[in-house]
């Protein structure tokens, strides 16, 4: 674990060092390009060396004013330069990969950051192992085309409008992920329906987006429970944690068999406790809402799944004509 935290220390390390280097570069090219910047920079760093002088010295108020308002008006006047010459406004300022930390992996407050947080699950989970399938899995690979268009048995429309509606949603979660909208979605259908794949788009997705991102087969999960009861070290209870913590938790393939054992409430007190805090889960199963009602009978379930929408997927088996 400590291995973990040092090569993700390294990486904010290895971030800073970027931004800083990128920062002179862009202070050389304005500099070259628009020699009263600098002429205005120089200015700036100087009043503020002697205000901080005056400061040190003898409190001034008066003094100190003037050389804040100084300040000020230079700030706009480069800011009018770059401006004037194309540039944004901004184009001289700091800039991090995650704003919310600075890229230092914590926030004011002590806590880690939602982007350490996705740099935890990806070492944990091993969400880089998942690339290759991410990279054929995706919305850019997503082939509507494969879709029947005859409306299919009792269901009134085709494969293909169901996955349009599909594929509609999945954009509205991800567009309004950061929203507080308590929409979390339950892919139900038999296998062989693009449940996964489209959950693996999603993922891929909000992943690219440094969200952090837990992927799970509920039985990889129900593993990990049973082994933190046994084995208690530090791997286990970060990784645990993280399935409370991460931004989006994905349960894929939740099944019958877990019905009536002590380690499938867990995983439904699991997703309790992230729709009370307000993070997201998504799930996918090949049981239908009636059999999920009629298998998870406890309280905490069906007010687990009220809180999805439910999406059916529905159609030809997809492996066997892809196969075909
Ligand atoms: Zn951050």
């Amino acid at each position: 674990m400590k291995d973990v935290f040092r090569k993700i220390e390294r990486e904010y390390e290895l971030q800073r060092d970027k931004n800083k280097r990128d920062l002179e570069d862009r202070k050389r090219e304005i500099y070259a390009e628009i020699p009263q910047i600098k002429k205005i920079d120089e200015c700036i760093s100087s009043l503020g060396f002697q205000s901080l002088r005056s400061q040190v010295k003898s409190p001034s108020l008066d003094e100190l004013r003037k050389i804040n308002e100084d300040i000020y008006a230079l700030r706009g006047e480069k800011e009018r330069l770059l401006l004037e010459n194309d540039y944004s406004r901004d184009y001289l300022d700091d800039s991090y990969s995650c704003y919310d930390c600075k890229d230092t992996g914590f926030l004011e407050d002590g806590s880690r950051c939602h982007c350490m947080q996705a740099k935890i699950a990806r070492e944990l989970y091993y969400i880089s192992n998942m690339s290759y399938t991410l990279d054929k899995e995706n919305f850019n690979t997503f082939d509507l085309g494969i879709f029947s268009r005859e409306p299919y048995k009792n269901e009134g429309i085709s494969p293909r409008e169901n996955m349009e509606m599909v594929l509609k949603l999945s954009r509205r979660f991800i567009n309004t992920f950061k929203d507080k909208n308590d929409m979390n979605l339950l892919f139900y259908g038999p296998t062989g329906q693009g449940k996964t794949f489209m959950l693996n788009c999603i993922a891929k997705e909000l992943i690219d987006e440094n969200v952090a991102v837990v992927y799970q087969t509920a039985f990889n999960m129900l593993d990990l429970i049973e082994d933190r009861k046994f084995r208690r070290n530090e791997i286990n209870s970060v990784k645990y944690n993280l399935l409370f913590d991460c931004e989006l938790l994905i349960i894929d393939d939740l099944g019958i068999e877990f019905t009536n054992s002590f380690t499938a409430s867990e995983i439904f007190n699991i997703v309790n406790t992230r729709i009370l805090r307000g993070s997201k889960t998504l799930i996918s199963t090949n049981l239908s809402p009636d059999e999920l009602t009629a298998k998870y009978t406890d309280r905490v379930f069906s007010r687990v799944f009220q809180k999805f929408e439910p999406i059916k997927f529905f159609g030809e088996d997809l492996r066997l004509k892809i196969n075909s």
